[in-house]
């Protein structure tokens, strides 16, 4: 039997055990990436949650959900972006008209390299997952889900106010995300289609050529010590961006939060919509535990309140989503 030197075969055993994630880390090392103090501030974005909240419950045909609609154009408006509301009536699961507002700024309008940053600003109206039969009929804060991603998206777009960013990047504030069936009711099925309503109909009346070469979304990630998981749909469809994505985070000190581990999704998000009629490869960002099979423990529950939103977990995402956004061109190669 030959014999191979033991050196040989510990390189070797090293290049085989490399995981996607640590080739993705070296590859990362080869790229030269500016990292001067990234300007992304917790308290800033804290605030844009506290705000949200601060209007009630944002579900469709409360005037709440109008008052935070009008708050959130203004704001972009105010940082230079241009802002288009679309307006819509959409019927959920039982027949009910929504009148939805689905809002879209764009930075650098003109810019040909686009990239999507999408959330959901829309509540869900009902806590369907209290065990409490009087409190899930009750409307929550959705301060994590519905808040915290729209709240990073604020603050990146405060940001480009004053820095100069290569890159044009297209914001979609999509409505109508939570729309789907309380899950205490049984005679009605949780379909795919009765979630995002907002982001359906977006894709069969687009206001903006969607030629992102990637796309981003944000939900339910400011829990306490939330962790991000390589989500299934996401592997699909933008799975090297989405490394990419996490090996920045890693750059940056985040390794305990962005985890290599495959994790199925249950439901519907926009991200899933969004790709199936633009093609556009989009990864998720949302805080999974593979162990209790389920979102942050708070969601769609009365508790997912402000309490219940960590500022080092909205500093974490935004910090390497500025990273990534500033760097977009060095890491192409990266990204492939
Ligand atoms: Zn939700």
């Amino acid at each position: 039997m030959h014999r191979y030197p033991r050196f040989i075969v510990i390189l070797c055993c090293l290049a085989a055990c490399q995981s996607d994630l640590d080739k993705k880390i070296s590859q990362l090392q080869e790229v030269e990436l500016s990292k001067p103090d990234i300007p992304f501030s917790r308290d800033s974005a804290f605030s844009f949650v506290a705000k949200q909240v601060s209007f009630g419950p944002r579900v469709p045909n409360l005037p709440s959900h109008v008052h935070c609609a009008n708050y959130l154009t203004d704001k972009l408006s105010s940082y230079g972006l241009t802002v288009e509301v679309q307006k819509a009536e959409a019927e959920n699961y039982r027949g009910d008209t929504l009148a939805l507002h689905n809002i879209i700024a764009q930075y650098n309008p003109k810019h040909k390299t686009r990239i999507a940053l999408i959330s959901h600003w829309d509540t869900r109206p009902y806590a369907d997952r209290e065990t409490d039969l009087a409190q899930q009929e009750m409307l929550p804060d959705g301060a994590n889900d519905g808040g915290s991603g729209t709240a990073i998206m604020l603050e990146i777009a405060r940001l480009t106010k004053k820095a100069d960013v290569d890159l044009g990047i297209d914001f979609f504030f999509f409505d109508g995300e939570e729309t789907g069936p309380p899950e205490y009711d049984t005679s009605y099925a949780q379909t795919m289609n009765s979630y995002c309503l907002g982001s359906q109909y977006y894709c069969k009346n687009p206001l903006l050529n969607m030629n992102q070469e990637v796309g981003i979304l944000l939900d339910i990630v400011g829990g306490n010590e939330a962790k991000y998981t390589l989500e299934h749909h996401s592997v699909n469809q933008a799975y090297q961006a989405m490394l990419t994505f996490w090996a920045l985070g890693h750059q940056l000190g985040f390794d305990q939060y962005f985890i290599e581990e495959k994790t199925r999704f249950i439901g519907n998000d926009d991200h899933v919509v969004l790709h199936k009629c633009s093609k556009i490869p989009i990864f998720a960002l949302i805080e999974y535990d593979a162990t209790r099979q389920s979102y942050n423990t708070h969601q769609h529950k009365i508790s997912d309140n402000i309490e219940n939103v960590s500022k080092e977990s909205l500093y974490r995402v935004g910090c390497t989503l500025w990273h990534y956004l500033t760097n977009y061109s060095s890491l192409h190669n990266v990204s492939e």
